[in-house]
């Protein structure tokens, strides 16, 4: 396997400016990567698939048993297609195989001594399943956060907060790659609201990464204290991740006018990287890191391969991750591929995501996701833009909820409120809730510090998609 730093290349230079010289940076942090043709970039993929695939044939236990039963050979991999005739895993497989035959588990292709690092799922749906990463799989993921900072246009001069969790979890140590960079890192971690607010307005640093939710709540809580986020701190960026909020166009656009910065959405797996895809500047859809995962969309029910552009379950396959290699992974993620050319000049793919596979509901057979309602109440003026869903059964059949919070200074009456808040949402989705609930300002329970509980589903069978 070639070194991944084959395509590093100068990306800070010296210009002269009148008579003095001035240090420039490149627009990209891997420009070579970042732009290979389509046929290039496919070519270093099968080559790459063609090594995982055999590597895990001949080192994961899972993987040699479930191969030889699908009847599937790695020499069977000589184009990017081929892949659709291996089996898929999923989180369950995770679950199924960890501690089985070793710590590692069954779908682990190396021995404990050549794992470095391992991540824990929070277990939000289920078993808390264990992430393994080698060092040179630990490397490259780094490297990989290094081009997402670069790409929301981090250099080497800013200062940035990375409020994440440190505890196991995936995104904690994504903080070096912004130090590889050369930024000056601040490991908050989940400090308290004030003391994340004493370093914002002490250290004055640049960016941050935290949860959407959780930026909104910040930038409130600031002007609460008497803190003006445009005018007393100097956050230029933020990134966001862990929940859609950062994809959800209103709702990026409130948290920038709250902060006046840029949001950049993040989208990682604790299954993969902290972050596999990430905005740029055009904020139209995440690049992927497609050197690192080949993507695939499939449809929900019969697992059929689907085109870019078609909405299914997204489904991964690491490239170059050998401590577990995860080969047609099936996310639970909803989504499209976009392969048409992005502004930025980045060749690499990019990806929408709708939602979770577990999130969604049916209500008179249209597809209604809490992304697509949260859409709506952001944009929605005289009510605070905090919501909790309800999906529920009722005669049968499965409807939906919403409780939503008046602003303090809205005069509206709670029946009118809710009757614009009704309308809205079937103008949008195309189905009316069966009701809206008006509370006060801060009468819902949904403010919180990491993921916001939002959706309650009291439904006794729901869709299940195999
Ligand atoms: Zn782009």
């Amino acid at each position: 396997m070639e070194a991944y730093t084959q395509f590093e290349e100068e990306r800070e230079f010296e210009v002269i400016d009148g008579n003095k010289k001035v240090k420039k940076y490149s627009k990209y942090w891997n420009e070579k990567l970042e732009t290979l043709s389509r046929e290039e970039l496919e070519e270093k993929q099968l080559e790459d698939l063609k090594e995982i695939v055999k590597f895990s044939y001949e080192n994961s236990p899972y993987y040699r048993r479930t191969f030889d039963e699908a009847g599937v050979k790695p020499e069977d991999i000589k184009t990017l297609k081929d892949i659709e005739r291996f089996p898929f895993i999923n989180k369950q497989t995770e679950r199924d195989t960890q501690g089985v035959g070793s710590f590692l588990g069954e779908l682990a292709a190396v021995p404990e001594e050549d794992v470095v690092f391992i991540s824990t799922s929070t277990g939000s749906t289920g078993v808390p399943t264990m992430s393994p990463f080698t060092k040179q799989d630990f490397d490259e993921f780094q490297e990989t956060e290094s081009r997402w900072f670069w790409q929301v246009g981090m250099r080497p001069n800013d200062r940035y907060v990375h409020a994440l969790n440190f505890s196991l979890y995936v995104g904690g140590p994504d903080v070096i790659g912004a130090q590889n960079l050369g930024a000056l890192c601040i490991w908050g971690g989940t400090l308290p609201s004030e003391r994340l607010l004493f370093i914002l307005k002490t250290y004055q640093p640049t960016v941050i990464w935290t949860s959407p939710s959780y930026a909104w709540q910040l930038g409130e809580k600031a002007i609460k204290a008497g803190i003006d986020p445009k005018k007393d701190l100097a956050i230029k960026k933020i990134i966001v991740a862990g929940e859609l909020g950062g994809s959800i166009e209103s709702t990026r656009k409130a948290i920038e006018d709250l902060w006046g910065a840029q949001v950049y959405d993040f989208y990682g797996l604790s299954d993969i990287f902290g972050a596999c895809a990430a905005m740029c500047d055009a904020k139209d859809g995440l690049h992927i890191a497609e050197d690192q995962i080949l993507v695939e969309t499939v449809d929900l029910n019969t697992g059929e391969v689907l085109k870019p552009g078609e909405v299914g379950e997204l489904v991964y396959t690491t490239l170059r991750k050998h401590a577990r290699p995860m080969i047609r992974f099936r996310s639970g993620d909803i989504g499209w591929i976009d392969n048409t050319p992005c502004s930025c000049g980045r060749t690499h793919g990019r990806i929408h995501i709708n939602g979770r596979k577990d999130d969604m509901f049916i209500v008179s057979a249209v597809n209604v996701f809490p992304s697509d309602i949260e859409a709506v109440i952001r944009e929605l003026k005289g009510i605070t833009g905090e919501y909790l869903i309800r999906v529920f059964d009722k005669d049968y059949t499965c409807k939906y909820s919403v409780e939503i919070e008046k602003n303090a200074d809205n005069i509206q009456t709670d029946e009118e409120v809710a009757a614009i808040v009704s309308q809205a949402l079937k103008a949008r989705i195309g189905v009316k809730p069966d009701k809206v609930v008006v509370h006060e300002d801060g009468g819902l329970n949904t403010r919180s510090e990491h993921k916001s509980k939002r959706i309650i589903d009291e439904r006794k069978s729901k869709y299940e998609a195999k």
